[in-house]
């Protein structure tokens, strides 16, 4: 039996777990609040986005740093619900602490949380309602349920949008009838200087390179294009440093033989009706006036994978010798367009090209990247949603729903268990009461209202945050990727498991060289559970 000592390390270990969850309870949902950081310089930023104040946070102590390790596996698997995870975990700990104090030993408590568990892995297989990836309306709403409640969520409709747009121009049907989406076929460009209103989604691919000679055209409507990896006017060999004009021939002479080479080149490019070459390798200025004359674009020194990402847009290959230019293989066809303003070149090979880019603006450079992060997390919610066709009912529907069912399974067993896992089933409500608390309902109000509702068999019975009534959730669009919540609900059971069954946290010398890594599930060797 777990002794006193033992137990006050746990109430304590519980009381860590338990401060990393309260710190984002109040950001679940789009009504969550604000939170200030301020980092060790005095430094200043707000978020409601409970995964970045996770990210942000400095913590030393080691169960309280599992509980971020939920949060981070969470968003490396799935990209969302990462403060769902977290405050279902600090939940379930809390509900532990009052049975730890009826006297239930840790490992009942841990061994009946399990058992729900699987039960609620198994409710949500059963509550699980299929999309179809042409169903744009869906998609949309299922990427504007994954903004919420990130530093995107004021944009939400419009960068659900524009998110939707990119991963259906990407979409490739399977020979299995399923649907695959390549997340390298979408770019992510960010500026900034405009707000999140102002991003955009564009068909194909973007080239950030000015086009420095004045004499070259920058627009096509329909243009042959060369992706390139070689130097125009210049021979193989010379292409090494190594080989200098003097060991070859006069200044004079090479000059010469250069000129005819560039001419050669560019020749090349004509008879094969080239309008635009991006190059990953330069073009010097005698080459650039040939091109221009010729009425060819010529973009330079263009990156390697920007090219690359070209290359599935236009279905075409680098080239890498001028001179063995396939023109059935080697060459695409799309639209060219200069943009004065943002200064790229957009690439677009029609309807059927494999390639989208996202430009996210943000007023700050740090915002643009918040808006990156929440934007790849809707992205990645999408894709996965996408791939495994199905979503459950969002607004705390599927928790009460999930209750419901716990409950009536913990009829059938033996008391101290029951207890245990009628404890799971009052911890999942923690999400339904926490959206309500954010949104400023009575949680307690808003509970007896949606348990009546699904007495009454209406399984998508959620609270709607913005009218603050329950209704169909379905309906009103509020939707959660499956995936997102299994990973949630196990991620956070498991960890409080965990936490209940270490009586003593110890201190050992470890590994010197190793990086600094927070503890993951099971990860850290200082720690021993009780015998
Ligand atoms: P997480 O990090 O867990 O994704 P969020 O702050 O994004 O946290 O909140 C997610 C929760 O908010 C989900 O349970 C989702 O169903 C719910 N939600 C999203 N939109 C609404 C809405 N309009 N009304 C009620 N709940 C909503
Ligand atoms: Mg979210």
């Amino acid at each position: 039996m777990t002794g006193g000592a033992e137990l006050d390390e746990i109430f304590s270990n519980i009381t860590a777990g338990n401060a990393v969850a309260e710190s984002v309870r109040s950001t679940l949902g789009p009504m969550g609040m604000d939170k200030m950081l301020v980092d060790r310089t005095g430094s200043v930023t707000t978020t409601n986005d409970g995964s970045t104040i996770l990210h942000e946070m400095d913590i030393d102590n080691p169960t309280a740093q599992m509980v971020v390790g939920i949060a981070e596996s969470q968003n490396e698997a799935v990209g969302d619900g990462a403060t769902t995870a977290v405050t279902l975990a600090g939940e379930l700990l809390t509900e532990a602490e009052e049975l730890l104090e009826l006297g239930l030993h840790p490992n009942m408590i841990s061994a009946g949380y399990h058992l729900a568990a699987r039960r609620a892995r198994e409710g949500i297989e059963a509550a699980a309602v299929s999309v179809d990836h042409t169903d744009e309306a869906t998609l949309r709403a299922i990427a504007e349920t994954a903004l919420t409640g990130t530093g995107a969520e004021h944009h939400k409709e419009h960068l659900g949008e524009i998110i939707v747009d990119a991963i259906g121009q990407v979409a490739e049907k399977t020979d299995d009838g399923g649907v695959e989406i390549d997340r390298e076929k979408i770019d992510i460009d960010t500026r900034s200087g405009s707000s999140a209103g102002a991003s955009e989604w564009l068909r194909g691919g973007i080239v950030s390179k000015e086009p420095r000679h004045p004499g070259m055209p920058t627009d096509f409507d329909e243009a042959t294009i060369l992706l390139l990896n070689d130097a125009i006017g210049q021979e193989k060999a010379e292409q090494d440093a190594h080989v200098s004009p003097e060991n070859v021939d006069s200044a004079a002479a090479f000059d010469e033989r250069q000129d005819k080479k560039r001419r050669e080149h560019v020749n090349v490019l004509k008879e094969l009706g080239v309008d635009a070459v991006f190059s990953e390798k330069q073009i010097d200025d005698r080459s650039k006036k040939l091109l221009a004359d010729a009425g060819i674009l010529g973009v330079y020194r263009v990156k390697k994978m920007d090219l690359e990402f070209l290359e599935d847009v236009l279905d075409c290959a680098i080239v890498s010798d001028i001179l063995e230019i396939d023109p059935d293989h080697d060459l695409g066809t799309g639209r060219v367009d200069w943009d004065d303003e943002e200064e790229y070149f957009h690439i677009d090979a029609g309807a059927d090209s494999a390639g989208s880019t996202l430009i996210l603006s943000g007023s700050s450079e740090y915002v643009a990247r918040d808006l990156e992060r929440s934007v790849e997390g809707a992205l990645d919610v999408l894709t996965d949603t996408i791939r495994d066709g199905r979503v459950l009912p969002g607004g705390g529907a599927i928790e009460v729903e999930l209750a419901q069912e716990i409950r009536a399974y913990s009829e059938g067993l033996s008391g101290r268990e029951q207890l245990a896992v009628e404890a799971f089933a009052n911890a999942v409500e923690v999400v339904p009461r926490a959206l309500a608390e954010n949104a400023g309902v009575h949680p307690i109000d808003v509970l007896v209202d949606l348990r009546a509702a699904h007495d009454r068999g209406e399984q998508a019975a959620g609270l709607d945050v913005y009218t603050g009534d329950v209704r169909d959730t379905f309906e009103a669009g509020i939707l959660d990727p499956a995936g997102m919540k299994t990973h949630a609900i196990d991620g956070a059971s498991e960890v409080a498991a965990l936490i209940l069954t270490i009586d003593a946290v110890i201190s050992v010398k470890g590994d010197q060289d190793e990086d600094e890594e927070t503890p993951a599930q099971g990860a850290p060797g200082g720690m021993s559970t009780p015998g």
